[in-house]
């Protein structure tokens, strides 16, 4: 298979975390294209997109190089290379954090009784960064993986890794004393490509699909039945959204109101609209969402 030159060229991880939900979510988008594991390239059937599968460290450079007009990559990685490309979205997927992790029952209980001490990282841009706004002078040991096991090695006395539960950091009797940047998937393009008008419009095609999935995603649906006299204090706790739409129903004085609800806010909502008088309260997920 042949790369179109016409065509807009994305690239996102052949494998490892970010690689099936970025898949996923090309395509819950619509995008239809062949993918297996092992695979470089993918050529869509339905959107003039091709797409590129590499290793995640390669694509902020990649983008900024103009080789892909997109790339979907960790924030992380992104900011550690330090690479010129204009980051478009945020896509709510492979949260994790940047943090600076500790022996448990060391002496280190803050990052500034790191000073004079050995930090191991592969993230050395970002925590260099880091020790200079804070005035703190440590040893950065740059290390390409397992960092983990750098301070019972006596290699480092601290680390600087990625941490999402947590959970290989308490395997290594390691705590995280700092969190020095929150990184997710987001969707990173190449400035050039979004000042030729015909590219700039297919990206902006894509973001609405990708914000429509992601909004769905992140709101549910709910209706209600309710006393008519409780309406304005319902309305009151429905946040964010435009009104509800409201449906008399059978019983005189009684109606049902549906609206959108943002989920983090998801409970409280469900509660306060109990209190309120709401009852029969269902909640649906949604598909697709572009207002
Ligand atoms: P590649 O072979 O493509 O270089 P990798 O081993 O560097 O892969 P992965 O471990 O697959 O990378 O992680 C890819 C991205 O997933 C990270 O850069 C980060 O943005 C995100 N991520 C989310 N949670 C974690 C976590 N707990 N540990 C590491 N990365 C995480
Ligand atoms: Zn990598």
């Amino acid at each position: 298979m042949r790369l179109n030159g016409d065509n807009l060229k994305m690239a996102v991880q052949r494998q490892g975390r970010l690689a099936e939900p970025s898949i996923g979510l090309l395509k819950s988008v619509g995008l239809d294209f062949d993918y297996y594991e092992g695979r470089l390239f993918a050529h869509c059937r339905n959107f003039p997109l091709d797409i590129l599968f590499l290793r995640d460290d390669d694509i902020p450079e990649y983008v900024q190089d103009g080789v892909t007009d997109l790339g979907i990559v960790g924030l992380n990685i992104t900011e550690e290379k330090g690479a010129q490309v204009a980051q478009l979205d945020c896509l709510d997927f492979g949260s994790c954090s940047l943090s600076i992790a500790v022996p448990g029952r060391g002496s280190i209980r803050t990052v500034f009784d790191l000073q004079g001490k050995r930090i191991a990282t592969s993230y050395p841009r970002i925590l260099s960064r880091f020790l200079s706004e804070k005035k703190i002078e440590a040893r950065v040991i740059e290390i390409s993986g397992s960092v983990e096991i750098t301070p019972s090695l006596d290699v480092a006395d601290a680390i600087c890794d990625l941490v999402s539960t947590g959970s290989t950091l308490r395997l290594n009797d390691l705590e995280p004393i700092e969190v020095i940047l929150k990184s997710e998937a987001v969707l990173i393009a190449h400035p050039q490509s979004l000042a030729d008008p015909r590219k700039q419009e297919l990206v902006e095609r894509l973001r609405i699909r990708f914000q429509g999935n992601i909004k769905a995603r992140k709101t549910k649906y709910i209706m209600m039945n309710a006393p008519q006299s409780a309406l304005e204090r319902i309305q009151q706790i429905l946040p964010g959204m435009k009104s509800p739409t409201i449906v008399p129903l059978a019983e005189t004085g009684m109606i049902a109101i549906h609206s959108a609800v943002p989920e983090e806010f998801f409970w409280d909502v469900i509660e306060n609209l109990k209190k309120a008088g709401a009852s029969d309260i269902l909640v649906v997920p949604i598909e697709k969402m572009v207002v």
